[in-house]
């Protein structure tokens, strides 16, 4: 058994003062000695936060007697040590954004939530369609087989990428996924409130899945993106396993993602260990040759 502990959570809930309570959170975290980031906002919590099997116990033992939070599921990674640098606790508008007028609510409207096997077991069924509820990135490095690839880098472009592509699907069965489930919660209330009659989230996310004894990750290719230092995490544990990454510059199989080295770009990319090397972390020569002209102006 290995001595740290990666925790990944959230709850839609009302919070009254969410400034307040983010400042008194992070004092919390830090006295305990966490590390990680969480996101406070009016609709609620979103965290991820690291530390000793100790520690993120007794942060546990404190939500858990939380007037506010005290349904929240944890999802549990063993690990080797910290995942992040630093502890952040920070108060935002909302913690996923659509950019919606009129926002989803998704204690109020939501899709059916299916445990595991029950959405291994309807991934099965005739005329289905599987949504990946995150950014085309995270999707390119693992995602569930015959899962549409959303054409998004954020999670704002999803209302219209829907009514852009998925328009003459509202009758069809609409499974939805995401890394831990929350983005799911709104995404498939806003399938919904648009007219789709028949759907189902991923109840806890692909991380709970791949914990799932039954299923032990099946149909899940690749690895899950995950935002932390780790980047991916194994899923799938079964024979099964198969690398879908894809080098952004030669297209051989990988699962190293990095910022390209250019500061005005950073694009995250996927790239093999040689491209890294013969490109230099760059994602382009573009980038290479305004990177080349930055250092020289600043010689001059
Ligand atoms: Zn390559
Ligand atoms: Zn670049």
């Amino acid at each position: 058994m290995k001595s740290y502990r990666i925790l990944l959570y959230y709850q839609y809930v009302r919070i009254e003062d969410h400034v307040a309570l983010a400042q008194e959170h992070l004092e919390l975290c830090k006295r305990i000695g966490l590390k990680g980031r969480i996101l406070i906002a009016p609709e609620g919590i979103n965290g991820t936060v690291s530390g000793t099997v100790e520690q993120t116990q007794e942060y546990e033992e404190y939500m858990r007697t939380h007037a506010l939070f005290s349904n929240i599921v944890f999802k549990r990674d063993e690990a080797e040590s910290h995942a992040f640098q630093k502890m952040f606790v920070r108060p935002r508008n909302e913690l996923v954004t659509m950019k919606l007028d009129d926002d989803i609510d998704p204690t109020v409207c939501s899709g059916k939530r299916l445990r595991p096997k029950q959405f291994f077991d309807a991934m099965h069924e005739e005329d289905v369609l599987i949504i990946d509820g995150r950014n085309d990135y995270e999707y390119d490095v693992g995602h569930f087989r015959g899962a549409l690839r959303p054409a998004v880098s954020s999670f704002r472009e999803f209302p219209q990428w829907i009514r852009d592509n998925l328009t003459p699907y509202k009758d069809k069965k609409i499974l939805t996924y995401c890394t831990g489930g929350i983005r799911c919660e709104k995404l498939s209330g806003f399938l919904i409130r648009e007219g789709f009659r028949d759907v189902s989230q991923l109840d806890g996310g692909i991380v709970t899945y791949g914990q799932d004894k039954d299923v032990r990750g099946r149909l899940f290719d690749g690895q899950c993106y995950v935002f932390d230092e780790r980047i991916t995490v194994p899923i799938n544990h079964t024979a099964q396993r198969t690398i879908v990454g894809r080098c952004h510059h030669c297209g051989d199989p990988t699962e190293r993602y990095i910022n390209c080295t250019y500061d005005f770009c950073h694009h995250h990319h996927l790239i093999c260990a040689s491209c890294e090397q013969e490109q230099e972390g760059y994602c382009s020569q573009t980038c290479r040759d305004a990177d080349i002209e930055l250092q020289a102006s600043r010689h001059n």
